[in-house]
């Protein structure tokens, strides 16, 4: 039997004994946590793309660069962290100048909208990869963690699910969609804006926080595994787009928000009581749990049978 990506992390790299006092968080979660000052934690994530992997051949190089930079920044986003300066480890099959400057144009437009540097990297010849490393600060013990969910917390979601993966149906040609909604699809897909001072605007209030790469009932999974909860989610509360409403049915629409990945938003979790001082485009879509499940109900409170799975390589 092959071991899934998440038992080979568990069997092989989490293996390592604890070396150093100065790691609050290791693996295991959106990005680790490390004391370096009294007042500041440094957060570290990083992503890799893979050609055909992560992104289609025929993806725009503009596009590659700026998501590349959106996916580890939307992490930092999920701990509350302010992004501060990434490396980029880069592997190429050839050198082509015009794809490397559309490349960078991507990058470094991201970059200077969050105030993030460049500060070192590496590169290597092969199928065309591309990996991130990027770091951010907290306020000392401030960062969202995946752990902190308690029954009760209400569960919110930022801004839409599912487009993404309505914009991957479309780029593959497997669905057709009307002229209003394709770019703004195309533009969910290729250029996912990572929540940053959304991110910055929890800390102190979620308990739990995590952003949606895999799908939504993965990724909020993983808040239920390590905060030792459940969760009840009503699926007819999901924030769904005017795009994806019209261009699927209700149901498929509801299996991408569900299962669909790429959306980079940000599921979090908050004490009802702070509820009111969410201030920016969020949807309540259900509640955690002391039982260890996720239940799924439609309006109505009947159980909603999704197929539950999210991305995984392995
Ligand atoms: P995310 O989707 O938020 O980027 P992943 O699901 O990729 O997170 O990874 C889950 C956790 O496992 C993260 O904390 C990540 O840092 C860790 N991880 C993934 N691959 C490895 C590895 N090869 N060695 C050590 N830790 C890893
Ligand atoms: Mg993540």
């Amino acid at each position: 039997m092959t071991l899934h990506e998440f038992d080979i992390i568990e069997k092989f790299f989490k293996q390592q004994p604890v070396l150093r006092s100065d790691v609050i968080l290791g693996i295991g979660d959106d990005a680790a946590i490390a004391q370096i000052s009294p007042s500041q934690n440094l957060i570290m994530t990083t992503d890799t793309l893979v050609e055909s992997v992560h992104f289609l051949k025929n993806t725009a190089a503009f596009d590659i660069g700026f998501k590349a930079l959106a996916v580890n920044l939307s992490d930092l986003a999920a701990m509350g962290a302010t992004p501060t300066w990434i490396t980029l480890a880069l592997t190429l099959p050839e050198v082509n100048e015009n794809w490397l400057k559309e490349f960078c144009r991507g990058l470094f437009e991201l970059a200077q909208r969050y105030n993030v540097q460049l500060i070192g990297g590496d590169l290597t010849r092969g199928p065309l990869t591309i990996t991130i490393q990027a770091h951010g600060l907290t306020p000392q013990q401030q960062a969202i963690r995946r752990d902190g969910a308690q029954a009760d917390d209400l569960i919110y979601v930022t801004h839409t699910l599912g487009d993404a993966a309505l914009g991957l149906l479309y780029a593959k040609q497997q669905i057709s969609i009307g002229a209003t909604f394709a770019d703004f699809i195309l533009k969910r897909l290729h250029r996912p804006e990572p929540r940053i001072s959304l991110g910055e605007k929890l800390r102190g209030i979620a308990t739990a926080a995590v952003d949606i790469s895999d799908g939504l009932i993965s990724d909020l999974g993983h808040i239920l595994k390590k905060s030792s909860v459940g969760a009840r989610v009503n699926v007819d509360k999901l924030p769904l787009s005017p795009a994806l409403r019209e261009s699927v049915s209700y149901e498929q629409a509801l299996e991408l928000a569900l299962s669909g990945g790429d959306d980079y938003e940000l599921c979090f979790t908050i004490p009802k009581k702070k509820s009111a001082m969410l201030d920016f485009d969020c949807t309540c879509i259900g509640m955690i749990t002391a039982e260890k499940k996720l239940d799924l109900q439609a309006a109505n409170e009947k159980p909603y049978p999704a197929k539950i799975n999210g991305y995984q390589h392995f």
